[in-house]
């Protein structure tokens, strides 16, 4: 698959560039943590978006990780998966 370069491929959330012209950013999402160019890549396979995806919203909580950066207003990290067009990990 290929993955877009706005918006993170892993929570969904839209206020980052992961790829710039085919190469990583190295941008950290503020909403889920996930690396530009560590956890994952243009080529990454979908799978291991949703096992990252699971981490941080079944592990994890969906917990909002950054502390500099606020989440939006009344932000919910299940409805910026789907307002993303990308599927709820498996709970399991
Ligand atoms: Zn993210």
């Amino acid at each position: 698959m290929k993955i877009r370069s706005h918006g993170c491929p892993v929570c969904g959330y839209p206020g980052i560039d992961v790829l710039e012209r085919g190469d990583v950013t190295h941008e950290v999402c503020p909403s889920c943590s996930a690396e530009s160019g560590d956890e994952y890549g243009g080529e990454t396979e979908e799978d291991r978006l949703i096992e990252l995806r699971r981490q941080w919203l079944v592990d994890r909580q969906g917990v909002w990780w950054s502390a500099t950066v606020k989440p939006p207003m009344g932000w919910s990290p299940v409805e910026q998966l789907l307002e993303a067009g990308l599927p709820l990990p498996p709970v399991n």
